[in-house]
């Protein structure tokens, strides 16, 4: 395990390696304890490199056997052969071939990175840096290697054996009780994409043809038993896949593509080549254990993974400060497919949802990062938010700057200069220049300028000259590292809507002041290029309701002076749904705000019957798009508000406002709650399909608010729901109405959900995450008692997050002022630490936001940090967020550390 004294890696610092692997040739042979992995390498100068440089290749934790180099064995010093280096002071300066013999445990390796085992199978990740826990490398994205691999096991124990790329031999061993098989991939990549499968493993088959004719013949491998579950997975991998020919012309380029699905998994899933590894969440469903949103998660990540074949493998990273390069772009590209698959409005209510909920407070706290970052400590910490879901926005923004068929022309562009490279933002963004004809070095600053930008805009009618004025102006708070800010390229999508719907759009030329161009009027899109801006808005007969960032075409706060009327009119008759949506979200967000704080003074919040009205209003129109109507019912989060309110933030007034309101809606609005909820029930055979999913979403939405609104009446149907349901969305949903409400009739419900399920690991997860969501403060108790449930386990990720980050999720008991929340997650997080530093880490991000918190929760967490902060022998991973978290910046650590460490250890090879 990589400890706390790791050292700061940093953009500046890149250098061509000085070496190059052109190939790869692996010899695993797999045993539980002892597999032995043999390792050739045709190694190179690099004509870019350092002639006669050392040749340093990375290791972590190995055990090396055997060291060859040209058949010769060499007799290696301890300065030479570490667990963590192998090192040749002097190469060869021509071509040479070097192999290597090291002993791996998988059945040690708790950390889920290298190889490992998960239940009865053998199978790897390693990205970001796991390949250097199976053999010596150079473990940068920038070394592309072809490899072969031949994979040995015991035929009983696996009888599956996998390897990227094709499929060259196989056979069983004479004499012997193994068998073995030979993979090639013939597409050089870096050793992130490398990954290997041995086990006993139920398959389901399938075939696609591409545009060009080529046969691809499409596995996906899951433990015996599960093989009815993965339909939904490969029809979702067939969509795609042609998808990704008509969207974006790109083919697949294997004659063979495996999905294998596990059981222990750190993240959701991973795109190596030919042999995507997933996180079996993200491929197993029935209609009786998966959820609609599960469905739709499956469709998204079985996306995400296959459309990194070309944004990712083919074109690959030159260096980990480039991550946003294949996950921004890759997360652009699955939201682009679902919102093609389903409701283009709906998706970008959720994708926004998420956007704010995970993105801005990490953007807004002491973890705040650019979408290309400029120093690390620890990579795995790097795979945040901001690189994925910011890193999309700012694709969705270049798109809206230049249009749909220069993005289209940059794209093709792109795959087609630097395919089989290893590339830069700059090599990426320079194709988008070129066939845009425009300089985009300004809109660069998104990518090396973090924090959310604030965009606050005015609006002037004057009713005798007909003008319309609206003036924009941006800011961007200080971030870590970060004091002074520039203005970005901002990408207004605007509207004008009138009595009667949408307004032209008519101004004087771009010279005048004031002015726009006919591009803009033509497009709605409005670039904010400098601090403020003024708009003047010509013959608009009436006073509009101004209509701001449409789509939310740019990642900002956007602070708008509408008045409730404005918003009222946005709600009912915006062209753009999106808009309608953020207009109800508006409304709802001001009366919360007003509503804590008259509960911090001591008062009570005041009903606005005007606010259930419009929500009425929407509702009436359910039929027409249900999927629409559940998003626009469900009101602001707790952590949309506290977000809203930014410092000295109490979560108990937060949550009290919240329930005061969605109970005076809910009361309100109870009988058109109830028409709607029994119009909507339906006997057809289960269809995850997006209308079908959108009824029942709404049917589930109307459900939670009849609940909010009279208890007694919601528990009610929702028990009737519960038992009588024949989907898990039908009887999840139940569920968690009812979990809502404290009695006999949530625990029987609970009981009974868990003897149906009890078998079955994904559904308990949801069980588990269920009861730790409550917000109560008997959850604390309850979370304890589960931790002692003996289907609980700190060693599976899925069940660690179900029921331990399902608690840091929940907002009022995670943050309860008495600070048992934090004690609670930071003792998790030091108990896991040594067993997985990965998941400790990503856990310990809860803490992002706890400087926004009122002093009294303020002083509970920094000291729950400062205990971990204490801790001896910290993973690198807990160490650099916890430091981050405490505002101990990684120039001030970089420094301390490298000062007292110089002596004891010789630095590392720049990268
Ligand atoms: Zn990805």
């Amino acid at each position: 395990m990589r400890t706390d004294t790791a050292q700061p890696v940093r953009l500046s610092d890149y250098r061509a390696p000085d070496y190059l692997i052109e190939a790869v040739d692996l010899d695993i042979k797999l045993h539980l304890n002892a597999t032995h992995v043999r390792a050739r390498l045709s190694v190179r100068p690099n004509p870019l490199g350092r002639p006669g440089a050392p040749l340093v290749l990375d290791g972590d934790g190995l055990k090396a056997a055997m060291v060859l180099l040209d058949g010769v064995a060499l007799d290696l010093g301890a300065n030479a052969l570490s667990p963590d280096r192998l090192t040749l002071s002097e190469p060869p300066r021509t071509a040479f071939e070097l192999t290597i013999d090291t002993l791996v445990d998988p059945s040690a390796n708790t950390q889920l990175m290298g190889l490992y085992r998960s239940g009865s199978a053998y199978c790897t990740q390693c990205e970001a840096e796991g390949f250097r826990r199976i053999t010596y490398f150079l473990d940068r994205p920038d070394v592309l290697s072809v490899y072969t691999t031949r994979i040995e096991a015991e035929k009983a124990q696996a009888p599956v054996l996998l390897g990227n790329g094709n499929l060259v031999e196989s056979g069983d061993i004479t004499g012997s009780t193994r068998h073995y098989a030979i993979w090639h991939d013939p597409h050089p990549k870096p050793c992130y994409l490398f990954a290997l499968v041995g086990g006993d493993l139920g398959s389901i088959h399938d075939r696609f043809t591409t545009t060009s004719g080529r046969n691809v013949e499409l596995g996906i491998y899951v433990e015996h038993g599960k093989e009815t579950r993965v339909a939904y997975a490969m029809d979702a991998l067939k969509r795609c896949m042609r998808w990704d020919e008509e969207a974006f012309g790109r083919e697949y380029d294997l004659d063979v593509f495996n999905i294998v699905a596990v059981s222990d998994f750190n993240m959701g899933a991973m795109e190596n080549k030919g042999l995507n590894i997933f996180n079996d969440k993200y491929v197993l469903a029935l209609p009786q254990t998966a959820t609609d949103l599960d469905y739709a998660h499956i469709e998204g990540v079985i996306a995400h993974e296959y459309f990194h074949n070309w944004t990712g493998n083919r074109i690959t990273c030159r260096d980990w400060f480039q991550l946003c390069l294949k996950e921004g772009l890759t997360v652009f590209r699955d939201q682009e497919f679902s919102s093609d698959q389903r409701s283009r409005p709906v998706k970008r209510i959720a994708d926004v949802r998420t956007l704010r909920a995970a993105q801005f407070p990490e953007d807004s706290g002491p973890l705040a990062h650019n979408v290309r970052p400029e120093t690390y400590l620890e990579i795995n910490n790097f795979y945040t938010p901001t690189i994925y879901e910011k890193g999309a926005e700012v694709i969705r923004m270049l798109k809206a700057l230049i249009g749909a068929e220069a993005f289209r022309k940059g794209m093709d562009l792109y795959f087609d200069r630097c395919d089989g490279m290893a590339a830069t933002v700059e090599d990426f963004i320079a194709c988008f220049a070129k066939v845009a004809g425009r300089d985009l070095t300004h809109f660069m600053r998104w990518y090396t300028q973090a924090g959310t930008p604030a965009l606050s805009v005015s609006s002037d009618y004057d009713a005798d000259a007909k003008t319309f004025t609206l003036t924009l102006a941006q800011s961007t708070a200080p971030t870590p590292g970060q004091p002074a800010k520039l203005p970005l390229v901002i990408p207004v999508a605007l509207g004008l809507v009138g009595a009667d719907g949408d307004l032209p759009l008519t101004t004087k030329a771009p010279d005048e002041d004031g002015g726009a161009s006919a591009h803009e009027c033509a497009s709605g899109v409005f670039e904010l290029t400098t601090a403020s801006r003024r708009i003047v808005f010509h013959t608009v007969a009436e006073r509009p309701a101004p209509s701001v960032l449409r789509g939310f075409s740019a990642p900002v706060k956007l602070d708008l002076d509408s008045n409730a009327d404005d918003l009222l009119t946005l709600a009912e008759r915006d062209s753009d749904l999106f808009n309608r949506w953020q207009a109800i979200q508006t409304l709802a967000t001001r009366l919360l705000t007003t509503s804590v704080g008259a509960i911090r003074a001591g008062g009570l919040p005041k009903p606005d019957t005007r606010f259930a009205e419009a929500l009425g209003g929407v509702l009436g129109a359910f039929a027409s798009d249900p999927a629409f109507t559940a998003q626009a019912i469900s009101l602001p989060t707790e952590a949309d508000i506290a977000r809203e309110i930014g410092r000295d933030v109490d979560l108990d007034a937060i949550h009290m406002a919240r329930r005061e309101l969605r109970r005076s809606v809910g009361a309100q609005l109870q009988p058109r709650l109830l028409s709607a909820y029994e119009a909507l029930s339906n006997d057809a055979p289960y269809s995850p399909d997006a209308r079908s999913a959108g009824a029942r979403a709404l049917r589930n939405a109307a459900l939670d608010l009849i609940c909010a609104g009279d208890a007694r009446t919601g528990a009610d149907i929702a028990m009737r729901q519960f038992q009588s349901a024949h989907n898990m969305t039908e009887q999840f949903g139940a569920l968690a109405v009812l979990s809502m409400v404290a009695g006999d009739q949530r625990e029987q419900a609970l009981d009974a959900f868990y003897r149906t399920h009890a078998s079955d690991p994904l559904v308990i997860d949801k069980w588990f995450a269920l009861q730790a969501l409550i917000p109560e403060t008997e959850t604390y108790e309850r979370v304890r008692g589960l931790m002692e449930h003996h289907a609980f386990t700190y060693a599976n990720p899925n069940r660690l997050r179900s029921l331990i980050g399902s608690f840091a999720a929940n907002l009022t008991q995670f943050h309860a002022a008495d600070g048992r929340g934090y004690d609670l997650i930071a003792s998790v997080v030091m108990e896991i630490d040594s067993r997985n530093p990965q998941v400790a880490a990503r856990l310990l991000g809860a803490f992002r936001t706890w400087r926004s918190m009122e002093a009294g929760r303020q002083a509970h967490a920094q000291l729950a940090l400062k205990r971990v902060a204490a801790t001896q022998g910290l993973s690198a991973d807990v160490r650099d967020i916890v430091d981050r978290s405490l505002n101990l910046l990684t120039k001030e650590r970089a420094t301390d550390t490298l000062d007292s460490f110089r002596s004891r250890f010789s630095p590392r090879p720049a990268r």
